[in-house]
């Protein structure tokens, strides 16, 4: 079969804090996971992400703290890599838009679209802030909300009734920086007119058609998504202005113009590209292949609120510059709620993930597993660390690695760790080899869909049949009378361990390690896993426990340190 080519990004990650379980559970696990199951089955991935460093919430950030805007991106980029490679999200690279590549990538966009007449210059009034000397971002306006009275409503959002807010409409705006009242100051921006785009983007969003040819199956997209695209278009797109007036972040790259930076449409998504540069150049490949090659699929896996941003104002910006790719498609989760409420990161309202790596030391396939148990995939859901506890332990610990605990201490106890062999096939026997085969398609089918809580339960089904089949032979109970009985159901039953190592993979990396590792297996590939992995007289080695039963004590901990 034909290797297929995939450029897989992850939404870049604002380095102005740490990552929390809303983030992972929304755009980096499902993304490892689609990752690590093509690379499985040999296709070519470049898999990117990184930290987004620029925007108004660091410099404001860095007013407040009174240290400099790289201490902090510095810091949490820090971070943040190493958290994502200690959680096994094997990002190809995870880069920097502070870095001059992606400067120096993000001013050739803008320029090209600027030779290419897709900007209008335009002048209006913006709120400017006296005392600081500068024009106020829409987050650093706040006044009473127009729609529902709320004191402290956003320049661009009301937290409390979610409504969209444009600076103007608020009630007595006032600056966040200074607390004065700002005054209104003329000033000129690049703005894209969207609304020149919105016959192709029909085309191509409700029809999967771009320049008259099929280019993707809208039916594979998740709904929502074509909902909310559909309800931009249909709303009837807009200009939007691509610069800012801000002194952090890639400089307009005009001659005349001072004080002026791309705005994040312009920066942030063009971040992949600057990464898969960087990523090419040290690794001996060639960029363009992962993005305009016709046979290259780009995937972008987001969060809800970034929909828009890759389906409607990203492809303009890569059709604007020619033979780039477009999206084959953009698996957008839901949100994921914690104890019932919305994650909040202001109120402290989340789980961090490199505080739960600190409290969990070597349980990092517990929470990937129950990550994308609970995954936001069509609706908004809910993680407690209570529903944590019991998949870990009535799923995990009782299936899974009960599965395989039984497995290989009884061929330990009984042969030493050899493999026995298969000898005479019942019919049992030979209809649960038939299923065994069946899994790797079935499991990559929902893999291949963005249907990963399918997939997980699939691979769980495995794991069931493997004890079902233990509990209905009951090989303990004819070892001494039937020899050659016990030595078939083992041989059989190590086959389902051996899948159960190569399927687990994009899920649970580090237990797959641990069992192939128990079972003396090197690297296998996706298609290996309907195989006979262990030959008659093969060495195992002994058990060590694959997952670890959490205790009421450690959950209480963890909810009173969320509460506190
Ligand atoms: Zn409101």
């Amino acid at each position: 079969m034909k290797k297929k080519r995939f450029t897989v990004t992850s939404a870049l990650l604002y380095a102005n804090g740490p990552i929390h379980l809303g983030h992972v559970s929304g755009a980096y696990l499902p993304a490892d996971i689609f990752v690590r199951y093509q690379k499985s089955k040999g296709n070519d991935v470049a898999f990117i992400s990184g930290s987004d460093e620029h925007g108004a919430a660091i410099t404001l950030q860095s007013k407040r703290e009174g240290i400099s805007p790289k201490e902090i991106i510095d810091k949490y980029d820090d971070l943040n890599r190493k958290t994502f490679s200690e959680f096994g999200i094997d990002f190809s690279i995870y880069h920097r838009t502070s870095s001059d590549l992606h400067h120096k990538t993000s001013q050739d966009f803008f320029l090209e679209m600027h030779k290419n007449n897709q900007f209008i210059k335009k002048t209006t009034e913006q709120f400017y802030d006296e005392e600081n000397n500068q024009f106020l971002a829409d987050r650093y306006i706040s006044g009473k909300c127009p729609k529902c009275n709320e004191e402290e409503a956003y320049g661009d959002q009301c937290e409390k009734c979610g409504s969209t807010l444009s600076p103007n409409e608020l009630i007595n705006p006032i600056s966040t920086l200074s607390g004065e009242t700002p005054i209104k100051k003329k000033t000129s921006h690049w703005y894209l007119p969207m609304q020149n785009h919105e016959k192709w983007l029909k085309e191509w969003v409700e029809n999967g058609e771009l320049d008259s040819t099929h280019h993707h199956n809208p039916k594979e997209w998740r709904s929502q998504v074509l909902g909310q695209c559909k309800s931009w278009l249909d709303g009837g797109l807009q200009e939007r202005a691509m610069t800012r007036d801000l002194d952090w972040g890639v400089k307009v790259p005009l001659s005349k113009e001072n004080g002026k930076v791309l705005y994040v449409w312009m920066d942030a998504p063009i971040g992949y590209i600057s990464a898969t540069k960087q990523w090419a150049e040290d690794n001996n490949k060639n960029w363009e292949d992962y993005w305009k090659d016709e046979n290259s699929e780009l995937i972008h896996f987001i969060g809800k609120d970034n929909i828009v941003f890759h389906c409607i104002i990203f492809p303009i910006i890569l059709k604007a510059n020619k033979r780039y790719n477009l999206p084959k498609n953009v698996p957008a989760n839901e949100f994921l709620n914690l104890e019932g409420e919305k994650l909040s990161t202001s109120k402290n309202w989340a789980i961090w993930l490199h505080e739960y790596l600190e409290d969990f030391k070597g349980q990092e396939d517990s929470l990937r597993y129950v990550l994308c148990a609970t995954a936001p995939e069509s609706k908004d859901t809910n993680f407690t660390w209570k529903d944590f506890q019991a998949k870990n332990n009535n799923e995990l610990v009782a299936i899974f690695g009960n599965f395989i605990n039984r497995v290989l201490v009884l061929t330990n106890k009984y042969w030493d760790g050899i493999v026995p062999p298969q000898n005479y096939l019942e019919d049992y026997d030979k209809e649960v080899l038939d299923k065994i085969k069946e899994f790797p398609e079935n499991i990559g089918n929902s893999i291949e869909k963005f249907r990963f809580r399918e997939a997980l339960q699939e691979l769980i089904s495995l794991a069931r049949l493997g004890n079902k089949y233990l509990a209905d032979t009951e090989p303990w109970k004819i070892k001494k009378t039937n020899e050659k009985r016990t030595e078939t159901i083992m041989h059989i039953s190590l086959q389902i361990a051996a899948s159960l190592s190569i399927l687990s993979h994009p899920f649970l990396p580090f237990s797959s390690k641990k069992l192939k590792d128990m079972l003396n297996l090197n690297e296998l590939n996706w298609d290996d896993a309907k195989n006979y992995n262990l030959p008659a007289g093969w060495q195992v080695n002994k058990a060590t426990l694959l997952f670890i039963k959490i205790e009421d004590e450690k959950i209480n901990t963890q909810i009173a340190k969320l509460k506190s």
